[in-house]
């Protein structure tokens, strides 16, 4: 029987191992820190709160197989929703009904600039890669400059111009919201107008699909769940395993050493940045060291209900730290006498140190999601060094070069997960690594 290693036990490495177990395959996930999960996991507080570090919600990823081998162990305790309930921040201006750009925020002269510009705009060729290029040429200048250029330098921190296209989806800015409804529902029975405008309200166009979030135990609830089921089904999850070098014999990775001990496999997966696959085989790489944003965490707990009933909020305005804002009391929906919710912030580590919790907390009474005599009951900081890639055109090259060189270099390696630099969004990688592994 093959026996296959897999290196972290993030959502990729367990989703990698959960595949390879239904191939009947001998499994072992080495993870490197005391538990599993990598960015799903879940903290949880004295009044009962629980907490997400990352990833805040599931969802099906409408490929079948994936959604069977990833959903069909769910306990009683997770709720489903096929609607998200959403809402975005631009211009100051909180909008309630979806989380896309709201182009309906600027001024009335500008939205009549936006819509005859949005008009004029013919399709954009697909080999384009740069995404200033390509906000230009699908918006027009108006709507490129007064919205989604300044979104990106707040959330990349690089001049824009660097930027490939792929930034924009990072952060969900893919179509903006912009006419009325009617006019909309109109310009959307065009692929192009389809391509680039978002209905008014998360109530319509929603693909079938379902979200998941659980009463209790936070998003970490998966990967409890996960692991147990992989257990189960005889994969060992491994955890304090961190990798200290990988051998390499023939082209073929024969061996990992970890802790004074060795792991003989006849296949690796490896879901870590690719150059460090390189650093612990001895091998030196061209691939270029990729750039990340650090993110900021504040969790906020109150006595009383944050005025939303959104599950979360993308926040494209310049002028405000926060990049996401999630409201867990909606998505547990289980008649707490604790209300929480999670503030994101992307920066460098001194940008994020610098920031406090009173300076967020202002944020959320600003935009009218605390009232403002309010006081948290509780409020944690955290810092995640080098969490979200910069999605620069060097950086899509990079990873590019990093990943064709292994390729190159170890024939018995399959690369996943966030840091192989091809997908960031959890979907994706899990849509990646089933491709990927279930023809091995
Ligand atoms: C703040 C934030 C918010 C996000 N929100 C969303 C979202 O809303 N929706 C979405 O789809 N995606 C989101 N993402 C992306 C999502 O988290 C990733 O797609 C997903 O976590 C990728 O899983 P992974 O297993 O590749 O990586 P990770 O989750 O990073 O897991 C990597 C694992 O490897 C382990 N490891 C590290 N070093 C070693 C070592 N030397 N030896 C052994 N093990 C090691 C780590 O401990 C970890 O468990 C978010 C990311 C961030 C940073």
């Amino acid at each position: 029987m093959k026996n296959i290693c897999v290196v972290g036990g993030g959502i990729a490495g367990l989703f990698a191992a959960r595949v390879l177990a239904e191939k009947n395959y001998q499994v072992k996930v080495l993870e490197g820190a005391a538990e599993p999960g990598g960015l799903l996991r879940s903290f949880h507080g004295p009044h009962g709160q629980d907490f997400d570090y990352g990833t805040h919600v599931m969802r099906e990823t409408g490929h079948s197989e994936v959604d069977a081998l990833m959903f069909s162990h769910l306990s009683d305790e997770w709720r489903s929703f096929e609607i998200l309930k959403t809402g975005s921040v631009a211009g100051g201006q909180l909008y309630k009904h979806s989380a896309f750009t709201n182009g309906n925020s600027l001024s009335p002269e500008d939205r009549t600039k936006v819509e005859s510009e949005f008009l004029n705009c013919t399709p954009v060729k697909k080999e384009l890669d740069s995404a200033k290029d390509y906000v230009y040429q699908s918006y027009g200048p108006t709507y490129s400059e007064k919205l989604f250029l300044p979104a990106l330098a707040k959330f990349y921190g690089v001049p824009t111009e660097e930027l490939h296209k792929n930034a924009l989806r990072q952060f969900g800015m893919t179509r903006m919201v912009g006419f009325t409804s009617e006019k909309t529902h109109e310009l959307k029975k065009d692929s192009w107008g389809d391509e680039r405008l978002a209905f008014h309200s998360f109530e319509e166009g929603s693909a079938g699909l379902n979200n998941f979030y659980p009463r209790t135990g936070g998003i970490g609830r998966f990967i409890t769940e996960l692991r147990a089921d992989l257990e189960s089904r005889g994969v060992e999850v491994l955890c304090n395993q961190k990798i200290e070098s990988v051998q390499v014999k023939d082209g073929k990775v024969s061996s990992l050493q970890v802790g004074g001990q060795s792991f003989d496999l006849d296949h690796l997966v490896w879901t870590l940045p690719v150059p460090f696959l390189h650093k612990m085989a001895g091998q030196s790489s061209p691939a270029k060291e990729l750039k990340f944003r650090d993110v900021g965490l504040f969790y906020f707990t109150f006595e009383e209900p944050l005025t939303t009933d959104l599950y979360y909020i993308m926040n494209f305005d310049p002028d405000l730290h926060s990049f996401r804002i999630t409201f867990y009391q909606n998505l547990k929906a289980n008649n707490e006498k604790h209300f929480s919710c999670c503030v994101e912030v992307l920066g460098s580590g001194a940008d994020i140190e610098k920031l406090s919790s009173s300076e967020v907390l202002e944020e959320l009474k600003g935009l009218g999601l605390v009232k403002s005599e309010v006081l948290p009951v509780e409020e944690q900081k955290m810092t995640f060094p080098k969490g979200f890639p910069i999605m620069t055109k060097d950086f899509a090259k990079s990873s590019r070069e990093g990943y064709d060189e292994a390729m190159k270099l170890y024939s018995n390696v399959s690369l996943v997960g966030r840091s192989a630099g091809k997908v960031f969004f959890t979907n994706d990688v899990l849509i990646d690594t089933y491709e990927l592994l279930n023809s091995l």
